[in-house]
C-alpha cells in the first residue's frame, strides 16, 4: 500500500463540481475583489466563531502583519512568540519593525505555556526591556492554554494576538482559538483545515478600532478614493477563493469529526507505545482541529526510513527551530537556549493526516509503526 501524507485531490472529487460552478459564477459577474463572496463568507466565518468582525486578507502572513500593523505597537518593542513554528509568525514581527523573543514550549503539546510566557516576560522586563506583545500559535490545531495566558496578558499589558493558521475549528469548551486576546489571523493555504486552492486569509476581532484599521491597512492605507493616512497593504482576498471556501466550509464540520475520528484512531493505536513514542497530551476540555497528527520519538530517523520502505510518507515539522535560523543570528539565541524546543524538534514526525484517509490506512500506518518498535 501508498499511503500519501496529504491528498487534495480526494477531497476535490467529493465538492469539485459544486466549486467548479461557483468559480464560473464569479467568473461571469465581472466582480473579482471586494465583492458579495467576500462579504459572505466574512460573515459566515465571524458567525461560526461567535465573533464580531472577520476581514478576509490575501493570507495568513498577511493577516498577522496586518494585525501588528493596526495596533500600531512601540517600535523596537518586543513581541513574544514560539520558535517551534512555521517562519511567518515571527517574519511579521520584523516586517513591523518589533523584535521577536523567541519562547519555549512544552513537550505535551508542542505550544508555548503560561509558564514559557512568563519566563520570557520576566528577562525581558529585567534588563529594561518593553514587552508590548504576543503571538501565540496553536500548532498542529492543538489549543494552546489559551485562558491562562490571556489572563496573564491582560494584567501585564501585553496584547495579545492569536496565531490559528493551524487551528481554525478548535476549540477550549465551547470558545472557538481565535477569539482570544484581541486579534486573530487565520490561513486558507491548500494544506490547512479550512482551505482554499491557493493563498488567502481571514482577520478575525471583537474590537471595532482593530477591524476599521485592518480593513484601511489591507488597501494601502486608504482612508477616501486615492488618499492615503497610513502605510498600508495591497492584502485583499479574491471573490474566486471566498467562493470556493463558502461551498468547502460547508463540509467544514463533517472534515473536522473524520479529523478527530482518525487521530482518535491513531491515539488508540500507539498509546501504549511510551516511553518510545509519544502522542500528543489533550485536557478534556480541548477539542483540536488536527490539522496535522504529529507524534515523538527518539528514533525519528530510522522511524521515517521504516515507513518509507513500507510506502508510508511522514514528514517533519519543524526540524530547524526558529531561533537557531541564521535569519535570525543577530537576535543572539544560541542552541541550548530553549531546550524543549531543540529536543522536540528532533523527535516530531507527523503521520499521515486528511479527513479523506481511510481507515484501513489508518490501520495500516498505525500496524507498522507498531511493527518498527516490536523489533525493538
Ligand atoms: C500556514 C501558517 C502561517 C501562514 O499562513 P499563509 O496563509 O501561508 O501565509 C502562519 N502561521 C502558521 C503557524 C502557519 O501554519
Amino acid at each position: 500500500m501508498e499511503i500519501p501524507f496529504l491528498d487534495l485531490k480526494r477531497g476535490y472529487q467529493k465538492y469539485g463540481q459544486e466549486i467548479e460552478k461557483e468559480v464560473i459564477n464569479v467568473l461571469r459577474s465581472g466582480v473579482y475583489l471586494n465583492g458579495p463572496y467576500t462579504k459572505e463568507i466574512e460573515r459566515t466565518l465571524a458567525s461560526f466563531l461567535d465573533i464580531p468582525y472577520a476581514i478576509g486578507v490575501s493570507s495568513g502572513t498577511e493577516g498577522l502583519y496586518l494585525i501588528l500593523k493596526a495596533l500600531d505597537l512601540p517600535q523596537g518593542s518586543y513581541v513574544l512568540v514560539p520558535s517551534f513554528t512555521f517562519i511567518a509568525t515571527s517574519e511579521v514581527v520584523v516586517r513591523a519593525g518589533l523584535i521577536p523573543y523567541f519562547v519555549d514550549i512544552e513537550e505535551s503539546n508542542f505550544n508555548v505555556s503560561l509558564e514559557t510566557l512568563k519566563e520570557a516576560y520576566l528577562y525581558l522586563t529585567k534588563r529594561g526591556k518593553k514587552v508590548s506583545g504576543a503571538i501565540v500559535v496553536s500548532l498542529f490545531g492543538i489549543p494552546a492554554d489559551l485562558e491562562r495566558i490571556e489572563v496573564f496578558c491582560q494584567e501585564k499589558g501585553i496584547l495579545l494576538i492569536e496565531d490559528i493558521c493551524q487551528a481554525f475549528g478548535a476549540k477550549i469548551l465551547d470558545r472557538y482559538v481565535g477569539t482570544f486576546g484581541v486579534a486573530s489571523a487565520t490561513s486558507f493555504y491548500p494544506t490547512k483545515p479550512l482551505s482554499t486552492f491557493g493563498d488567502g486569509g481571514m482577520v478575525f476581532t471583537a474590537d471595532e478600532g482593530i477591524e476599521k484599521r485592518v480593513r484601511i491597512l489591507k488597501e494601502h492605507g486608504q482612508t477616501k478614493p486615492y488618499f492615503y493616512e497610513y502605510h498600508g497593504i495591497n492584502g485583499r482576498i479574491d471573490e474566486i477563493h471566498c467562493a470556493i471556501l463558502l461551498v468547502k466550509f460547508k463540509y467544514f464540520k463533517e472534515e473536522l469529526e473524520l479529523r478527530k475520528k482518525y487521530a482518535l484512531a491513531y491515539i488508540k493505536g500507539l498509546q501504549d507505545l511510551e516511553p518510545e513514542l509519544f502522542l500528543p497530551k489533550i485536557p478534556k476540555t480541548y477539542t483540536p482541529s488536527w490539522s496535522l497528527f504529529t507524534v515523538r520519538t527518539p528514533y525519528r530517523k530510522d522511524l521515517q526510513e521504516f515507513l518509507k520502505e513500507k510506502g508510508v510518507a511522514t514528514r517533519i515539522y519543524y526540524e530547524h527551530p526558529l531561533h537557531l535560523q541564521p535569519v535570525y543570528q543577530d537576535l543572539g539565541f544560541k542552541k541550548g537556549m530553549l531546550p524543549v524546543t531543540e529536543k522536540v524538534a528532533q523527535e516530531v514526525l507527523s503521520l499521515p493526516f486528511f479527513p479523506y484517509l481511510t481507515s484501513e490506512e489508518i490501520d495500516y500506518v498505525v500496524y507498522w509503526v507498531r511493527e518498527f518498535f516490536k523489533r525493538g
